[in-house]
């Protein structure tokens, strides 16, 4: 713990602006304050006012030591319900380096009325790489945060050499969809024989903005790899090949995940139900509780749990074939439809077809969102159908759920190869979603050999996330080098 005799060391913590990155900067916060340290966590306006929406006004009535504080993300009111990440990651770099220089001073002019300790270090998202500027005005040192998988890392690291190989840009579009997506490269150290269309896929999906975040991904990873000092929510022995490439290149790397199951040796849960209304964090959406008393009705490991994260949108076709897909699987199903998740004109509600919701009656349960580790914690969970963002695939292996990946957007393809082909959890759904393929890969994964031998590599992966979290362990051994070394707290 901190000494006692010194002012308590004051960390500002940065995500960025979306509900994947906010999660585990919270989970990271909060086992700093639990440490000793005062926080200091910066959200964004808006994000700050959706979550006054969903968990009501008090969400910020903070723990003593634990403060929030926002800046403005930069974006025109007109677009303040956005989910567009390339209109977020353009803006924030460009407009919020200079609120949140003027907040580090005024928290620091506050400090001299002893209200609190001047802050001594910025702990931001890789996202906002302009933090370190802002840090090293103020003599302090930041550490970056990269909240993704070490695959997707290593996985945007490639982009410069896919130029240089003229593998990217495709000479149309048939290549980037065709023969060359599917052909294997040999050369990429750390996650050999992947194929092209499973590398973060700003290559594949063609667009102004897809071009962007390209360069804005090449860039802020090139970056991250040139901070002094890396978190990764990750563990070792999950990700060894990987983080043997990314750490020999920069050795300052601690693997610290998976953040929540780290939380337990260190966080009073009753002081944090007290500290937040909603157990599992800031939830950007109002979380439905009764998801979770609707799954105590199963067998265990008889449900599928169908989620697409907070980003992912797909069309109005796609969402009927999963529909009829889970109604023939005959399976009870949770499937979480969020508001927004499907593109055009039906979007604030999605529609769902009568004959579809009287057909699946008594066994599917639909809603808007859901307290997600929770549900993934349920014995009733035997599946999990994921877009596989990295929160979710990291939750899924800390509560040993085997996954169908329906990828789509950035690192999601590597997290999905990764989870199929080496850590032996997941199958993969087709791109092109058909009713068809869902219930027979359903089948498969709850009934068939395929399945069984997903379960039991999930179960192992789940001991490990156990063991790395516990004293002694490699996440926990990193935690404890990582506060030692960086923020001088020794535990
Ligand atoms: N989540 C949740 N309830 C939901 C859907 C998602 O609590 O109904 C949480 C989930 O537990 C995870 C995060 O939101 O921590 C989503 O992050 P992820 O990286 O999986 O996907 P993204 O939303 O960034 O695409």
């Amino acid at each position: 713990m901190c000494d006692s005799s010194s002012q308590k060391l004051h960390v500002v913590c940065l995500p960025f602006p979306a509900q994947g990155h906010v999660n585990p900067i919270m989970h990271l916060a909060k086992l700093l304050h639990s440490n000793g340290l005062h926080i200091t966590f910066v959200n964004s306006e808006f994000i700050h006012k959706r979550l006054s929406n969903s968990l009501g006004p008090d969400f910020v009535k903070g723990l003593p030591d634990f403060q929030f504080e926002t800046i403005p993300d930069g974006l025109p009111p007109s677009m303040d319900d956005t989910q567009d990440i390339p209109a977020l990651c353009d803006s924030t770099r460009k407009h919020c380096y200079t609120p949140l220089k003027e907040l580090i001073g005024k928290l620091n002019s506050l400090s001299s009325s002893q209200e609190v300790p001047p802050v001594s270090c910025i702990i931001a998202d890789a996202n906002m790489s302009f933090a370190e500027k802002v840090a090293n005005e103020f003599g302090i040192p930041e550490i970056r945060f990269w909240t993704a998988s070490a695959c997707g890392l290593l996985g945007y690291l490639q982009y410069d050499e896919l130029v240089e190989r003229g593998i990217f840009p495709f000479r149309d579009e048939s290549f980037a969809n065709g023969d060359t997506s599917d052909s294997t490269l040999d050369w990429v150290t750390g996650m050999k024989n992947i194929q092209l269309k499973y590398l973060p896929n700003f290559i594949r999906l063609k667009s102004k903005s897809d071009d962007f975040m390209f360069d804005f991904k090449g860039s802020v990873s090139k970056d991250c790899m040139k901070s002094s000092s890396i978190i990764i929510n990750t563990f070792q022995e999950l990700e060894s090949e990987v983080l043997d490439v990314i750490m020999a290149k920069n050795p300052n790397v601690y693997n610290i995940g998976p953040l929540h199951l780290l939380n337990r040796h260190f966080i009073d849960q009753k002081k944090e139900n007290e500290f937040m209304s909603s157990s599992s964090g800031l939830s950007f959406w109002k979380s439905d509780a009764k998801s979770i008393q609707w799954l105590e009705q199963w067998e265990p490991n008889s449900v599928i749990y169908v989620n697409y994260g907070s980003i992912a949108v797909m069309n109005e076709q796609n969402l009927k074939e999963f529909a009829w897909g889970l109604a023939d699987s005959k399976q009870p199903f949770l499937w979480i439809v969020r508001p927004n998740l499907v593109m055009g004109e039906n979007a604030k509600t999605p529609n769902l077809p009568k004959e579809f919701l009287d057909e699946i009656k008594g066994r599917g349960y639909i809603t808007s969102w859901c307290p997600q580790e929770q549900v993934l914690a349920h014995p009733s969970i035997g599946l999990f159908l994921t877009h596989c963002g990295w929160n979710s695939t990291l939750e899924s292996i800390c509560y040993g759920v085997p996954m169908i990946c329906w990828p789509l957007y950035g690192e999601q393809p590597t997290n999905c190869w990764f989870s199929c082909t080496r850590w032996g959890i997941g199958i993969e759904a087709k791109h092109e979603v058909k009713r068809e393929e869902i219930a027979d890969i359903v089948k498969e994964a709850m009934e068939g050999d395929k399945g069984k031998e997903m379960r039991r590599m999930s179960l192992e992966w789940k001991t490990k996330a156990m063991e790395v979290t516990d004293e002694g362990g490699s996440s926990y051994k990193d935690f404890k080098r990582l506060i030692k070394e960086k923020l001088f707290v020794t535990i």
